[in-house]
């Protein structure tokens, strides 16, 4: 696939002292983003950013980087990697794309089978607590902001209504931003206004967008409007890796980017749209492969062992090529 022309930096051959730093003024001046984390830094001492971009399917995604109009996605993904997604065990939608891509587990396990079938997931069962429980809840902070209320939302049980999906995750969370419909110019501020707050210690962010999908389904999958709108978050990606940057911890950070579901072709529903991506700066991602691979990948690269967490995660990591062969055949 063409990929757009990206402005070079050779970011090992700074002279040093003070041209050091003028060097390091003028390359930040660029337009583009700098994908610049380093996989020479330990799993366990790294941080990482999941974004989602509700709705975008990885066919339109495709043409929007070879039209180069995805700047944000084609730096992040220039020493990094991009692959393909597929949803193959529940409804595509928001609610269960989210469950699957932040528990690693399937309906069978979080109760979550679509937007109108589902139960709050089970305490324990999210990426962030695996985390939590792996590194000490001090060690790393977990941070969810969102773009949505009902299908990610967090209230409570109530009068004929069973919870929400996030409702018993919530009160694990480090920070929790969400139950409200907003725009990427919102989220996107939030984001970075959390990375300025934990940029000095460990963390696991998820910040979720939902505007492609509020834009396809008003004006379809081939509207201007749903192409715009991927293009509004991809400058929003391209800030938080700026923000990682000014905040000297591009080094230590990865970045995903991914979606709970794709986009019906030329239409306004998403009822049978299982094709998205993983788009990364992180090397280590050599295959594509199921939505309930994500979370094994994110804990591998955050230096907790996915095998180790129980309910055993069906996934795997998207680091290794197919499942391990077993020592005895
Ligand atoms: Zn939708």
């Amino acid at each position: 696939m063409a990929q757009p022309a990206i402005v070079p930096f050779v970011q090992h051959q700074a002279p040093r002292g003070p041209r050091r730093l003028l060097a390091a003024l003028l390359s930040f001046g660029a337009a583009l983003p700098l994908a610049a984390f380093d996989s020479a830094v330990p799993p366990a001492q790294r941080s990482a950013v999941l974004v989602s971009w509700d709705g975008v399917g990885r066919e339109r995604l495709r043409e929007l980087l070879a039209a180069g109009r995805l700047p944000g996605v084609s730096a992040l993904v220039r020493d990094g990697s991009q692959v393909d997604v597929d949803v193959t065990d529940h409804r595509t939608d928001t609610k269960a794309g989210h469950a699957e891509m932040l528990t690693g587990y399937g309906p069978e396990v979080t109760g979550v089978r679509s937007n109108t079938r589902s139960r709050p997931i089970p305490a324990g069962l999210s990426v962030f607590e695996a985390l939590q429980r792996r590194f000490g809840s001090d060690r790393i902070a977990t941070i969810m902001i969102t773009a949505k209320a009902g299908n990610l939302g967090s209230a409570g049980p109530g009068f004929l209504r069973r919870g929400q999906p996030w409702s018993l995750v919530r009160p694990s969370l480090t920070v929790w931003d969400g139950d409200a419909l907003r725009d990427a110019s919102v989220v996107g501020q939030l984001a970075l206004a959390c990375l300025r707050r934990f940029a000095g210690q460990r963390f696991f962010a998820f910040f979720h967008f939902g505007d492609a999908d509020r834009a396809g389904h008003q004006k379809g999958e081939r509207s201007d409007p749903y192409a715009e709108a991927i293009v509004s978050c991809d400058r929003w990606l391209n800030a938080i890796a700026a923000e990682l940057r000014a905040l000297a911890v591009d080094r230590t950070t990865m970045v995903f980017v991914t979606a709970d579901h794709g986009f019906d072709l030329a239409r306004r529903e998403h009822r049978d749209a299982p094709r998205v991506f993983l788009a990364t700066d992180d090397p280590a991602v050599v295959r594509g492969g199921d939505q309930r691979d994500i979370v094994p990948t994110l804990l591998a690269e955050l230096g907790a062992d996915p095998a180790a967490v129980r309910p055993t995660l069906a996934g795997l990591p998207l680091t290794s090529i197919g499942p391990p062969e077993s020592p005895t055949q």
